[in-house]
């Protein structure tokens, strides 16, 4: 078996065991997960743990979230494939890369230029064209591509930032941990006609939010 059909191997089985068991049933976000090069997106040190059930790091002292994170935030975006959607925290840009397989167009932001180099250049040499990355802080949104018809954020707020509902689109879904290094909280925020409807999730555990509306150096110790 050459190494391109057991990486892709590891990935099926990935898909299954961790993803399928736990009840992700979107076949667009099973698919995404089926076809994405996990390996491709972590240090070549870390490669070997890829499809394991679990986040690993990728410098700057960030991490790529596990597999099964990545799949059930995408699946509560409820996507159809028409959308416009932002990633706060771009990181490795493999959560970019699967929302790229189901969205439309990807807008990611990453605070730390040097990642979010290595994130575009990586999802370029990829061919995930429909995925633009942006450096800034990320907590803000990025109010001239606003709207969204989907938000994820990948590292945890103090509270939810008042500028990503304001850049939700009508009935479209923020999903985002909140909460601080004692114990975080999966959220989904719904913008309605009637008003933002928020539903608590499951616990988390994220590298912090930073920024305007993110954590302050001196409120939770980490890069
Ligand atoms: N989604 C990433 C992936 O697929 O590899 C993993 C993201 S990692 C768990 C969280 C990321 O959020 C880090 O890369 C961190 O630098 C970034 N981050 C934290 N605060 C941010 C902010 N205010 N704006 C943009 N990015 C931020």
């Amino acid at each position: 078996m050459d190494t391109e059909s057991s990486w892709f191997e590891a990935r099926l089985r990935m898909v299954k065991e961790q993803i399928e068991q736990r009840g992700i049933r979107d076949p667009r976000v099973l698919q995404a997960m089926r076809e994405v090069p996990r390996h491709l997106f972590v240090p070549e040190e870390e490669q070997p743990y890829a499809y394991e059930d679990c986040p690993l790091p990728i410098g700057f002292g960030q991490t790529i979230s596990q597999p099964y994170m990545v799949a059930i935030m995408t699946a509560l975006l409820e996507l159809r494939g028409d959308e416009k959607v932002l990633e706060v925290g771009t990181g490795s840009g493999y959560q970019a890369a699967i929302l790229s397989r189901i969205a439309r167009e990807v807008h990611t932001i990453e605070r730390h230029q040097a990642l979010a180099q290595k994130a575009g250049e990586r999802l370029q040499a990829l061919g995930y064209t429909n995925v633009k990355v942006h450096v800034g802080d990320g907590s803000l949104g990025i109010p001239e591509e606003a709207p969204f018809q989907g938000i994820i954020v990948t590292a945890a707020a103090p509270k939810v930032p008042t500028p990503l509902l304001e850049q939700l689109s009508m009935n479209a879904y923020l999903v985002i941990p909140v909460g601080g290094p004692g114990g975080q909280e999966l959220m989904r925020w719904q913008k309605t006609p009637a008003g933002f409807e928020p539903k608590e999730l499951f616990p988390v555990a994220f590298v912090p939010l930073r920024g305007k509306e993110g954590w302050k150096e001196d409120q939770w110790y980490s890069r």
